[in-house]
């Protein structure tokens, strides 16, 4: 595959039919099911397809378009406050930290000492939350899927984390994802407790750990005085971990978590996928009430009857109550990650609440086009700097030297910079990915392969993933990200002036002014903006809203005729007899990066 960029993108809602992409993409329906059967998805045009679905076919066959995915749309988040019977509920634990730090191993480890896997030979397919015991009490593991996830949850108003497990290993200490973890538990009003890892290794130094993290970041271990328990674990051994949990059970309890079981479900979408023969399956947490078997909901965008509940691992169960995860099935589409849901008394009430929802988002979407008064605003964005983030993998040392460096030299334009995060060689790995979901970062390969379990992990995550077998086109490639993080060029092009000769009104969002054209034409259907100028210092500008000759609204103007017009403005504009106006557009121009 080449490192072509895609010059058209298509908006793409998280679930279509075949006959709607096909359509989107102008193909035949037989393509499209064509392509389809050879990857093993018997469709019809009725059928629907997730996206992940449609972006591989897309990438099969070659297409030169991108699929975004169209931008959720808000439902109702109706936000229980507990009542006076609420009741403990367990904990939500995410697992942070830096990457390397054993993250991994750790979870997996808890789910192994307490034999939570199912018993046809355990759990091989991804969970993305789990329940796991300590003396009787519950506690609620979330597989992390990256901070940047965690930030958009909680963009939602979801307060998902009760207390954060910071992994930091003792033989490598606080790196920069540890502080990202640490800032991330603090902003979220999260409890921290610190898992000190890798300990059975002989080079591991747990008390430099709890130096750095008191002398630095204020986490002073509570054997020093301190208020944050820190645990040495090895995730490798299981050394240690239930100790962890004590801890975390410990902090959870002084917390006094609590939930309303009495009442209908409410909680988060924490992982949707279509899967043949089941349909849409969606894992979810639920944070308030009890979700019973046969309950309707509306998760997003989606809505349906509940035709089958499981918990965690997988087993069919009647009904489930605060801070757990469950799967369900029976959505008639796929709702997104980080989408609320809720009970509703029926299919009817869950129908109605989805339409409207999207009556409104539709209006919502339609006043984001970019109007007069965004490019008025639009000057003072333009030297924000913004990193593209890359995580670089090649065959060889020697290739990933050249990679990098050919990537440092490009950057120079002061606007929009390449940040490699991440370098290694070999191939794609899901650390790789793990560290690319934190940002909006890109994962590069050179001469390197993409295993089918890292590529579904990216799917999940998406995380792109670009592997290329020329190093130009790799640095093409990235240039042409680049070039679509800049923000596009002003370009101002004065279309006619006119001289002040009387002024009619000035209110803090009108100009009524009116007097004669000395040069160009000015055509109202073009919607020029205009600019206020006394000497040579410039006044304000506005939108043209109206033009008149002789009281009667015009659609255009001509030089050294007498006219009137009346602007919208955003502050007022004291214009006196003798100013001039300018009437210009403005354009955007793409910019790109040679
Ligand atoms: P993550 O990126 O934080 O998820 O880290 P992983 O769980 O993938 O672990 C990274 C590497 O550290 C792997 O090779 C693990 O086997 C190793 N590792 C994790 N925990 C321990 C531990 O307690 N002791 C030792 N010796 N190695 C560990």
């Amino acid at each position: 595959k080449g490192g072509k960029m895609a010059d058209k993108k298509v908006l793409v809602a998280d679930s279509i039919t075949v006959g709607e992409l096909a359509e989107t993409l102008h193909l035949q329906v037989s393509t499209l099911v064509g392509e389809l059967f050879k990857n093993g998805i018997v469709a019809t045009i009725n059928q629907k397809i997730d996206f992940d679905t449609a972006q591989i076919i897309v990438e099969e066959l070659g297409i030169d378009v991108v699929l975004e995915r169209k931008k959720p749309v808000e439902i109702v988040r109706v936000k229980h406050e507990n009542s006076d019977k609420a009741e403990p509920r367990p904990p939500i634990v995410a697992v942070m930290g830096h990457v390397d730090h054993g993250k991994t191993t750790l979870l997996d480890q808890i789910l192994k000492m307490h034999k939570v896997s199912t018993e046809a030979g355990g759990i091989t397919q991804h969970i993305s939350a789990y329940q796991t015991e300590r003396n009787g009490k519950k506690i609620t593991l979330l597989d992390t899927p990256g901070h940047e996830a965690f930030a958009a949850l909680r963009q939602h108003g979801a307060v998902l984390t009760d207390v954060v497990i910071i992994v930091v290993a003792a033989d490598d200490g606080v790196k920069p994802q540890t502080v990202e973890a640490i800032k991330f538990a603090q902003n979220a009003n999260a409890k921290i407790v610190v898992a000190i890892n890798k300990i059975d290794k002989p080079t591991a130094n747990p008390e430099m750990v709890k130096a750095q993290l008191a002398s630095e970041y204020k986490l002073t271990p509570e054997e020093w005085g301190g208020d944050v328990l820190m645990v040495n674990v090895s995730a490798l051994t299981g050394e240690g971990i239930d100790k962890l949990l004590d801890a975390v059970l410990l902090v959870a309890e002084m917390e006094e978590l609590k939930a309303d079981y009495d009442i209908p479900a409410e909680g988060l979408v924490i992982e949707s996928h279509m899967e043949q023969g089941r349909g849409s399956v969606v894992s979810l947490l639920v944070e308030q009430g009890t979700i019973h078997e046969s309950d309707v909901l509306v998760a997003g965008t989606a809505y349906g009857k509940i035709r089958t509940l499981l918990d965690f691992k997988g087993d069919r169960i009647k009904k489930a109550g605060p801070s757990t995860p469950v799967t369900i099935t029976g959505l008639k589409d796929l709702p997104q990650f980080g989408d609320s849901f809720v009970i509703t008394k029926n299919e009817r009430l869950a129908r109605k609440m989805v339409t409207e929802a999207k009556i409104e988002h539709e209006k919502n979407a339609a006043s984001t086009n970019v109007t007069g008064a965004d490019l008025l605003k639009m000057m003072s964005h333009q030297d924000d700097v913004k990193d593209f983030d890359v995580v670089v993998k090649a065959d060889v040392q020697g290739s990933l030297t050249s990679v990098v460096d050919s990537l440092k030299m490009i950057n120079g334009d002061e606007e929009v910079n390449v940040r490699v995060i991440g370098t290694g060689v070999g191939n794609i790995s899901e650390n790789d990915i793990r560290l690319a979901m934190s940002g909006n970062t890109v994962v590069y390969g050179f001469n390197v392969e993409l295993p089918p379990n890292v590529k579904r992990l990216a799917q999940r995550d998406r995380v792109e993933v670009r592997i290329f077998k020329v190093i130009y086109e790799l640095i093409d490639d990235v240039k042409a990200s680049m070039s679509n993080l800049l923000s596009p060029k002003i370009v101002d092009e004065t279309v006619a002036e006119l001289d002040v000769k009387g002024v009619f009104k000035t209110t803090k969002d009108e100009v009524i002014a009116g007097g004669e054209i000395l040069s160009g034409k000015v055509v109202l259907a073009d919607k020029p903006l205009v600019r206020f100028i006394r000497k040579k210092e410039i006044l304000g500008e506005g939108e043209l809203i109206n033009i008149q000759k002789q009281k009667h609204d015009v659609k255009e103007l001509f030089e050294s005729e007498i006219c009137g017009f009346s602007a919208k403005v955003q502050n007022r504009i004291n214009l006196e007899v003798g100013d001039k106006v300018q009437f210009f557009k403005r354009e955007l121009v793409k910019r790109e990066i040679k």
